[in-house]
């Protein structure tokens, strides 16, 4: 499963430097911001690429991508946050926040599996977690299932639910 996420691998080159330093990334348009955390001066919360994202950190491993389709979700499942790739997958940002994860996604494996790897992601430091899903409603058919990846973000620390569509889910 966990092939079928892309990873942006010019922010994860591989045997270079300490990857499980955390990255920062744009909440809005996932734009990865390696501007140190700077020991005197305030930590910068805006993204300098959109202007309207905030910026979250999360294990290079785990880091979307500039066209990630991702959403940000807490740890009692309600959506805060989605990226500007994932509003053509998910649905608009400000339809969608404060919306139930599952009243937007479910998984073939089970809502409840799904409900725990987010919460658990979103409550603390977890090994990213790839499971399929699927898309509530009549849109489902058009996207089939899709491969999901799990991980933390943060602070204040949420789940970071990256989709991203997977052939195999059309048939
Ligand atoms: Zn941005």
């Amino acid at each position: 499963m966990t092939a079928l996420i892309r990873i942006d691998r010019q922010w994860t080159p591989p045997g270079q430097g300490d990857r499980s330093r955390p990255i920062r990334f744009c909440s809005r348009c996932g734009h990865p911001s390696e501007e140190p955390a700077g020991g005197m001066g305030i930590k910068r919360r805006v993204c300098r690429s959109c202007g309207m994202g905030l910026l979250l950190a999360c294990g290079r491993e785990a880091l979307p991508g500039e066209a990630g389709a991702f959403a940000i979700v807490t740890f009692d499942l309600a959506i805060s946050a989605v990226s500007k790739a994932g509003e053509r997958v998910l649905g608009k940002e400000a339809e969608l926040s404060g919306s139930h994860l599952l009243d937007v996604l479910t998984s073939p494996l089970g809502d409840d599996q799904l409900a725990r790897h987010v919460s658990h992601a979103a409550q603390r430091e977890t090994e990213p977690v790839v499971m399929p899903v699927r898309l509530q409603g009549k849109r489902s058919r058009k996207t089939g299932t899709m491969a999901a990846r799990i991980a933390t973000c943060g602070p204040p620390r949420a789940a970071l639910v990256v989709v991203e569509p997977s052939e195999f889910g059309r048939r």
